[in-house]
C-alpha cells in the first residue's frame, strides 16, 4: 500500500508498459489533472468537444499517465474498479456485488450510465481506504455511500421488483395503483419506507443495479 496515494498510481501499476514516457513534449511542470511536478508532460491540447474543465486544475502539462487515462476510451466507456491487484471492467449486472463488497483497499470505483463521460477525472484524488464508506463517481457525479446500506436496499429491491413493483415507482417513490394493491397488507408499511428513503443516493444505486431474477 506504501506510495499509493492517486488513481493515477493505481493505472501506473497495471498499465506500466502501455503509458507513454518517451514521445512526450518534454514539458516541465505541473500536470492539470494530477497536479504531479513532471519534466516529461505532454502539451495539455483538448478537444474543443471537451466539457470537463471544471475538473481540472493551474498546470502546465499532462503528464504521461494521465495522458494515457485520457486517450484510453475505456475508463469513459466502461464500468470499473481499481485497486492494486486488479483493473476490473464491470458489466450493469455484476455492478451491485462490488457496491455492496468492494475490493481491498486502496481502490478506486467508477459507474457510467453515458458511456462517455471523463467522470475520472473526479475520482483522481478519492481512491478509498475503507471498504465500509467510500467514494464513487457516477459520470459527473462524485458520491460518498455506506455499502451496508445498499446491501440493505438491495434485499428491498429484490423483493419489491418480485412483488411485481417497478423501477420507475421506486425511484419515485409514488406507486401505481395496482403495485399498491400487489402489496396488500405490506402497501401502508411500504409507502412509509418509500418516502423515507427516496432521495438517498444508496437508494438510487441499489434500484439502478438491482436485477429481477430470470424466470426458469
Ligand atoms: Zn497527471
Amino acid at each position: 500500500m506504501d506510495g499509493i496515494k492517486n488513481l493515477l498510481d493505481l493505472v501506473k501499476i497495471h498499465y506500466k508498459n502501455e503509458i507513454d514516457e518517451n514521445n512526450s513534449n518534454g514539458i516541465n511542470g505541473s500536470c492539470i489533472v494530477c497536479g504531479n511536478f513532471v519534466n516529461d508532460g505532454f502539451k495539455a491540447k483538448l478537444k474543443p468537444t471537451f466539457t470537463s474543465g471544471e475538473f481540472l486544475q493551474n498546470g502546465d502539462c499532462i503528464c504521461p499517465t494521465c495522458n494515457f487515462v485520457m486517450n484510453n476510451p475505456i475508463f469513459r466507456r466502461k464500468n470499473w474498479i481499481i485497486n492494486e491487484k486488479e483493473f476490473r471492467t464491470l458489466k450493469n449486472t455484476e455492478i451491485i456485488q462490488f457496491l455492496v463488497n468492494p475490493l481491498d483497499p486502496p481502490f478506486a470505483f467508477y459507474l457510467t450510465r453515458t458511456y462517455k463521460k471523463h467522470g475520472w477525472l473526479l475520482l483522481v484524488n478519492r481512491i478509498n481506504f475503507s471498504r465500509k464508506m467510500y467514494f464513487l463517481a457516477m459520470d459527473y457525479r462524485l458520491l460518498f455511500v455506506d455499502k451496508d446500506k445498499i446491501k440493505r436496499f438491495n434485499e428491498k429491491v429484490t423483493y419489491l421488483l418480485e412483488k411485481g413493483i417497478s423501477k420507475s415507482s421506486l425511484l419515485s417513490g409514488k406507486l401505481k395503483l395496482h403495485e399498491f394493491r400487489n402489496l396488500e397488507n405490506k402497501a401502508k408499511e411500504i409507502m412509509k419506507f418509500l418516502e423515507r428513503v427516496a432521495g438517498q443516493v444508496e437508494w438510487e444505486l441499489a434500484i439502478l443495479y438491482t436485477y429481477k431474477k430470470k424466470k426458469r
